[in-house]
């Protein structure tokens, strides 16, 4: 045990995350409580940002600087990196771990990005790396993959890891909204971006799946893009289908295992039936549903964004990392499993729901189920709606192989009586009915 009388804290970044970090850090009523958790004091040395002048509510002035390198420099223990993004994120990360300074981060995109080469930078240099609120902001589901359950074998995860797009389909689901309103409002109300692409591309669900298969199954973080699928396609149509079939629409971040071997990655919409637990998660909410062998079905619930929510998550990791060095070690970065073969999503067998416009004219119909039938895609069941420019087909299949619907699709949409194709979506344990 060393005789340390202080651990040292920098953080970069002083946006929605890191004021509110700081604001944690400087609570007098929790100090005592920080104190104990984190084995010791905990001094706050430096605050990077892009621009010192600016007034920060809450973070005294001579604690700003725009100098990364210096702060890092300055004796510290631990950074805190709050600013998002790949570079220069990366580097400054790099910088600290090179010079055995644990770092603390939230950021999904560069730990999906290369977390396996710098959790090992920070092994070789006995330094912490922790991101807790890269996924699912408040809720603590990396650690709980990472500790309590570490000896499980699990089957799936499953979550809703994106509060905007879960607010727009909520939105839709609730109020019969079309896409775009729904957008709007979310824009509004400061839950989607300008450019929502991130989100609803599922370009951010993705790199949260990535991060949560790589505790849950050992899989490598080294970026590759995982397959993904956006909800900008989803339609009022589609949501009131699914409401009058007994499934809600979400947007699903999945790793799941496939057979003893495999192992498919993926972001996508998909109905879920309205009784799954993930089903009843509503608005700008996050939650994670975990599938063990023994455990059986786990779930998390909570806020997966908001400064101060999100902070809960940095300064948990930040009070483990000080322990750490106020006891002189520091964790051992996750297992890697090379044994687990990626899956491409074309070969995964799922139920689906397909939805097509079509032109109202007699033997459209028998002509669209022949293409199905010609694939080896066998028909649950059909409803016809709308009428002449409306006219509308909306199948559910049996489980059908991905490329067989994939190629279906790509045929119909040729056909002259197909206007187009409106929506393919996955149904969750649609075998299970
Ligand atoms: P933000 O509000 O945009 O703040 C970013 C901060 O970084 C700003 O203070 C900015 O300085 C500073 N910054 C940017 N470039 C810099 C540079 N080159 N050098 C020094 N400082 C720099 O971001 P945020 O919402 O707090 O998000 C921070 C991280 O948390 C991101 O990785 C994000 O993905 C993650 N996260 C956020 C949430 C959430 O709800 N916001 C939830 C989960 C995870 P200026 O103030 O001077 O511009």
């Amino acid at each position: 045990m060393v005789n340390k009388p202080v651990v040292r804290v920098g953080i970069i970044g002083a946006g929605n995350v890191g004021s509110a970090l700081v604001q944690l850090l400087s609570d007098e009523s929790r100090h005592e409580a920080l104190v104990d958790a984190a084995t010791g004091p905990i001094e706050l040395v430096g605050v990077a940002v892009r621009d010192a002048a600016k007034r920060r509510k809450g973070i005294p002035k001579h604690l700003l600087t725009t100098d990364v390198v210096g702060l890092i420099n300055n004796d510290l223990d631990v950074l805190v990196e709050l600013v998002g993004g790949i570079k220069p994120a990366r580097v400054y990360i790099e910088t600290a771990l090179r010079h055995g300074v644990s770092v603390v981060t939230a950021n999904k995109a560069l730990m999906a990005e290369c977390g396996t080469e710098l959790a090992q930078l920070a092994h070789q240099n006995g330094a912490d790396l922790f991101y807790e609120a890269a996924v699912g902001g408040a809720i603590p589901i990396l650690r709980a993959l990472r500790t309590s359950l570490a000896g499980e074998r699990i089957n799936r995860v499953m979550g809703i890891v994106n509060g905007t797009t879960n607010y727009i389909l909520s939105k839709m689901t609730s109020e019969g909204s079309d896409y775009a309103i729904a957008l709007k409002e979310a824009q509004a109300l400061g839950y989607a971006e300008a450019d929502p692409s991130a989100d609803v591309e599922g370009y951010d669900a993705a790199a949260k799946v990535q991060i949560l298969a790589s505790l849950a199954f050992g899989t490598e973080l080294v970026g590759g893009a995982i397959y993904r699928q956006g909800i900008v396609g989803v339609r009022a149509v589609d949501v009131e289908f699914a409401r009058r079939s007994g499934y809600v629409i979400k947007l699903l971040g999945v790793a799941e295992r496939i057979g003893d071997s495999g192992l498919s990655l993926r972001a996508h919409p998909a109905m879920i039936p309205v009784d799954h637990p993930l089903a009843s998660v509503q608005g700008a909410m996050n939650a994670v549903f975990v599938e063990g062998v023994r455990s059986g079905p786990l779930m998390w619930l909570g806020q997966g964004a908001g400064g101060e929510a999100t902070a809960t998550a940095v300064l948990g990791d930040l009070l483990d990392a000080a322990r750490n060095r106020f006891s002189d070690r520091h964790d051992v970065p996750f297992r890697v499993v090379r044994t687990l073969r990626s899956v491409a999503a074309g070969e995964l067998q799922s139920v689906f729901y397909i939805s097509i416009d079509v032109v109202d004219r007699p033997g459209v119909l028998a002509a669209v189920a022949g293409i199905f039938g010609d694939h080896g895609v066998s028909i649950q069941s059909m409803e016809q709606s709308g009428f002449g420019d409306e006219a509308r087909l909306s199948f559910l299949t049996h489980m059908a192989l991905t490329d067989s619907v994939n190629a279906t699709i790509k045929e119909l949409a040729k056909h002259k009586s197909v206007d187009s194709i409106g929506a393919c979506l996955r149904v969750v344990d649609g075998d299970r009915q």
